[in-house]
């Protein structure tokens, strides 16, 4: 597989008003493969918030965005089929995590049912309840990730999700715009309606997303916040994190942003939007 990095444009709009103000015609949809089990110690980093042991089974969710000229694109891939009769998808070993999928809920049904025509898929992070999805996704349309996330991906870990693909696009923030409160910031289809945000932390490329939808913005937290309640607090998680501290810096940002832009609608990385 090739590594390219992919390419962008610098937008003109230096401010999220100057954004805002030309919103464009687009849809999310939220689409759940499965569930996960977490504990709440943990999805709370429990050195900043007081939290028992407590098990939440969340929803494993990725994003349909349907834009009017650029077609269907998603934004993580959920699980695949192969998880429906086996919780680690084919993997071996005591590391690798588990999920539970029903029948008729893996992406690849989704995709069927809502005739969706892929023309793009950026993952978030390429943990497996966000990438396995793309073993039945085309092969023929890019798959993009951050920068540094492919280098800490491990196959035997994480699984194949990649396997058959000619090339990975990778999002180079170093050369990104800085936009007031997130940072670095790309406008990944060059108007406006789709922003990546560089959320270091959970893991080392993590990227969260700003859709600038004419209904109202929406900022997908994607894992920079498992759950509502690292918004609302302001503890960010710290199980299957890379960088605690990153990743606390990384959901600092999106608080700080959120309180700015109170009409920005915002998603958690495994929970439904409130
Ligand atoms: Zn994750």
């Amino acid at each position: 597989m090739e590594i390219k990095s992919y390419t962008y444009q610098i937008s003109r709009k230096k401010t999220w008003d100057e954004v805002f103000r030309n919103p464009v015609n687009v849809e999310v949809t939220s689409l759940q493969t499965g569930t996960v089990k977490l504990n709440l110690k943990g999805t709370l980093n429990p050195k900043l918030a007081d939290v028992e042991n407590e098990e939440l089974q969340v929803p494993i969710l990725n994003h349909w965005v349907k834009h009017e000229h650029k077609g269907d694109i998603l934004l993580d891939a959920g699980l695949d089929a192969s998880y429906i009769y086996d919780p680690k998808g084919g993997m071996h070993g005591p590391a690798v995590d588990e999920f539970q999928l029903d029948l008729k809920k893996n992406i690849g049904y989704h995709i069927q049912k809502n005739k969706i025509i892929l023309k793009m898929v950026f993952l978030s992070h390429l943990h497996a309840d966000h990438a396995a999805g793309v073993r039945e996704l085309p092969r023929n349309i890019p798959y993009i990730v951050g920068k540094g996330e492919y280098q800490e991906y491990k196959p035997e870990l994480h699984g194949n999700f990649l396997e058959g693909l000619d090339t990975l696009f990778e999002v180079d923030f170093s050369h990104a715009q800085e936009m007031p409160y997130l940072g670095r910031c790309v406008d990944l289809l060059g108007d406006g309606t789709l922003w990546a945000i560089w959320t270091p932390g959970h893991t080392p490329g993590h990227m969260s997303f700003l859709i600038n939808s004419r209904d109202r913005p929406v900022l997908l937290a994607m894992d920079a916040a498992f759950i509502h309640r690292n918004l609302e607090l302001g503890v960010a998680p710290s199980d299957y994190t890379w960088d605690v501290e990153q990743a606390q810096e990384s959901l600092d940002k999106i608080i700080e942003f959120l309180e700015q832009y109170p009409q920005v609608r915002v998603g958690a990385g495994h929970e439904a939007f409130k």
